[in-house]
């Protein structure tokens, strides 16, 4: 077998940042489903190229490889680590994407690590199942809390459903809630929100991701499952520039008058939610020159924000 391909890319390879919780670390796996791409990424989901995987069908040892890879790569950081974010180019609770012995095998890993306390993983709403979260929850320690990271994008079904087409609808996110429920808070969600997507600019898109949090918010009193936001500014993906060539990436000023307003409304409902500004793209953004000046204006602000969750970091600049 070839072991080279345990090594990642690059691209894939995110240093330690610091978030509302303390140091965290996102580890991407191989996906195990067919040519290594999520299962969904020909037929659902315009914007994403992320699903197409790394070209290569993982199977459990060559995650298994990987993981030693990570434990030496990341050897300074991984004993420092609060929050541990777990990706696989799909849904890491599909057997097919990850097999039961690799979740086995990450979440032994993750109990392990004595300073974290979060682990999250990533996943489409269908997987998200008893049995499949019975193996997260049996192998992490009780101190360690689960969050589910569920790509719902908007809360909108138009923008979700016909122009993104993700086909996950609002019955089956209630229904995710309804599971993740019954853990007694020990498992909470995380929506990740893009922000202007395609067909929707300016203030429409602003109010966008406003009610897409307060969607999250109602949801989280109704179920008691913790949640938390992580907010993309949208970009033009390989697919994407083919199904929207003309719609534009997000406006960074516009996406801090959103942030304000997604954090009054956390602080209205008396949610200890957080927000996480996502900027990493695994190198997929297809204006990087763009990307590269956005950043060195606002990856500072972006930073803070994500350590210190404070609105006067956003009020100080729009
Ligand atoms: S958005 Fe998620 S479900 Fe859709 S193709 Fe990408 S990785 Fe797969």
């Amino acid at each position: 077998m070839n072991t080279s391909v345990a090594i990642p890319e690059q691209s894939t390879l995110f240093n330690s940042v610091l978030d509302g919780y303390g140091r965290r670390l996102a580890l991407v796996f191989g996906n195990e489903f067919q040519d290594g791409r999520c299962p969904f990424h020909q037929s659902q989901c315009n914007h994403c190229d992320i699903g197409a995987g790394e070209g290569v069908q993982f199977n459990y040892e060559l995650n298994q490889q990987r993981l030693v890879f990570f434990q030496d790569y990341y050897g300074d950081v991984l004993p420092d680590i609060v929050h541990l974010v777990i990706y696989n180019s799909g849904s890491t609770l599909n057997k097919l994407e990850m097999s039961p012995e690799t979740l086995f095998y990450i979440a032994k890993y993750a109990a392990s690590l004595e300073k974290c306390k979060i682990v999250s993983w990533d996943s489409r709403e269908c997987y998200i199942k008893h049995k499949n979260l019975d193996v997260i929850v049996n192998n992490l320690r009780q101190d360690q809390q689960i969050k589910i990271i569920l790509g719902i994008e908007s809360q909108d079904e138009t923008i979700r459903m016909v122009n993104l087409k993700k086909l996950m609808s609002k019955e089956a996110i209630e229904k995710a809630f309804a599971i993740a429920g019954t853990y007694q808070t020990r498992i909470g969600i995380e929506f990740n929100i893009v922000f202007q997507p395609p067909e929707i600019v300016g203030q429409a898109a602003i109010e966008e991701a406003e009610k897409t949090v307060r969607y999250g918010l109602d949801l989280s009193q109704k179920y008691e499952v913790p949640i938390d936001f992580n907010f993309h500014p949208y970009y033009p993906s390989r697919k994407s520039q083919v199904m929207f060539p003309d719609h534009p990436r997000a406006q960074l000023e516009d996406s801090l008058q959103a942030l304000l307003l997604m954090k009054q409304a956390i602080a209205e409902y008396d949610n200890a939610a957080k927000i996480f500004i996502g900027w990493q793209d695994e190198a997929h953004d297809r204006e990087q020159d763009k990307r590269t000046s956005e950043l060195q204006q606002y990856l500072d602000i972006f930073n803070r924000f994500n350590i210190e969750q404070n609105i006067a970091i956003l009020q100080d600049v729009v």
